[in-house]
């Protein structure tokens, strides 16, 4: 059981939430509790970092913001305790939950369950876990992104090799689109692994999409689930044919993006390559890849970074401007990708069209398009994202989905 935030903001939630915890435990299973820091508190805790530089040390950096996750556990336990359910917090060094030493982004490595199993097998006590942190070969604490405590959770689900995941949070399941954004968006019963990996990693904040694709990998079933309702939610499973008969079965909408415009180069081999290797090797992720027709041997590449990779990226390009041989560097920060998901596409023809003819009727110039067999992303002017997202979810008729 994984709360989040949102749901762990106060101390009477966190009570709130430990009668859930205590009412599972009363029915006999076994469970292992994952929180996140209390809502607000990891964004105060990177303030405080950014009032005193921008230019932290990493490490220190990961050693502050994890310290959320320090409080909400120890006040879980505390909560249970007064429940009268036998309870106990973990951190991250004390489990040991391992993970690499790439800060601010850490990959989990290694889950022992030895001192946890045996502690539970002390009268049933209650396991509650830090999310968001992990114990790196320097014996230093490092975080696994913004979010990541969901994806401590399936960690923990697979480490402990538990029958399911649930992730409580402060919506009662996966939407057809943000049900901030989209007043008649409406909770799914089930969605695919895939279907759910495509919306997190294109904008959908209810999951982190990397518990998403670890959830896949172990066939893990992951549920996502009010905090404070009793609706049964959204399970996260494999596909199959029922799905596919809805085509589309989610908009979402990413506003963390920018859009970069290289012209004048070469048309020549390599010079595609010479763009794109140095972004790789700073670890830049790229997506939504243009090249433009070629006009008088030269040509135009337009692609999407991480809205706060922008800087690194104009460095690395400008410092390689003679190498490239490139004209021109425009950096676009106006942009957002909208995308449309679906298992269904695989085998309906005129997804596509349908959503370019959308936008059109809107007005909204679409500035690059991309696909896989299960989606359709463009990028469009900020300005027009809710627009955007409103309309294509009434033109799927996303309302009617169940
Ligand atoms: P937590 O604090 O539990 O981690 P998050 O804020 O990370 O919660 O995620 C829940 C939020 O995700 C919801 O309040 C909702 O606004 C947002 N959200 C975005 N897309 C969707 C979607 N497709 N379905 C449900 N919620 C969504
Ligand atoms: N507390 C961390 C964050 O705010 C991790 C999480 O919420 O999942 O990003
Ligand atoms: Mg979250």
């Amino acid at each position: 059981m994984k709360f989040g935030g949102t749901s762990l903001a106060t101390t009477k939630l966190i009570e709130t939430a430990a009668a859930r915890v205590a009412d599972i435990h009363h029915e006999g299973h076994e469970l292992l509790v994952v929180v996140s820091a209390m809502g607000g508190v990891t964004n105060q805790l990177v303030g405080y970092v950014e009032e005193i530089t921008q230019h932290h040390d990493l490490m220190e950096y990961d050693s502050v913001i994890s310290a959320g996750e320090q409080i909400s556990s120890g006040l879980m336990a505390i909560a249970l305790q007064n429940l009268g359910v036998p309870a106990r917090s973990w951190q991250c060094w004390q489990i040991p939950f391992r993970a690499n030493s790439v800060h601010k982004n850490a990959e989990i490595q290694h889950i022992d369950t030895t001192a946890i199993v045996a502690n539970l097998a002390k009268q049933r006590t209650v396991a509650v876990c830090s999310g968001f942190q992990g114990l790196t070969e320097e014996n230093r604490i490092a975080t696994l992104g913004r979010s990541g405590s969901d994806t401590s959770a399936v960690a923990l689900a697979c480490a402990f090799q538990a029958d399911e995941c649930i992730i409580y949070t402060d919506v009662d399941g996966i939407y057809t689109a943000d049900p901030r954004v989209v007043d008649d968006a409406h909770p799914l019963k089930r969605i695919s692994y895939e279907e759910m990996l495509e919306l997190s990693y294109l904008g959908a904040k209810v999951i982190h999409n990397r518990a998403v694709s670890l959830a896949m990998a172990y066939n893990l079933p992951l549920w996502v689930r009010s905090s404070f309702g009793d609706e049964r939610g959204t399970v996260i499973t494999t596909g199959d044919n029922e799905m596919e008969g809805e085509i589309v079965r989610g908009v979402t909408c990413s506003q963390e993006e920018a859009k970069v415009v290289l012209s004048g180069i070469q048309d020549q081999p390599g010079r595609v390559a010479s763009v794109f290797t140095p972004l790789a090797t700073a670890g830049i992720n790229v997506d939504m890849i243009v090249q433009n027709a070629t006009q008088q041997e030269t040509t135009e590449v337009t692609f999407t970074i991480p809205l706060n990779d922008v800087v690194r990226c104009k460095e690395i390009l400008n410092n390689l401007r003679e190498n490239i041989g490139f004209h021109d560097l425009v950096i676009d920060k106006n942009v957002s990708k909208i995308s449309v998901v679906g298992i269904g596409m695989r085998s309906h023809s005129g997804v596509a069209a349908k959503a370019f003819q959308t936008l059109a009727e809107l007005g909204i110039n679409i500035q690059a398009i991309a696909t896989s067999e299960i989606k359709i992303t463009v990028l469009i002017d900020r300005k027009f994202s809710e627009l955007a997202v409103r309309s294509l979810h009434s033109r799927y008729e996303l309302e009617k989905a169940g």
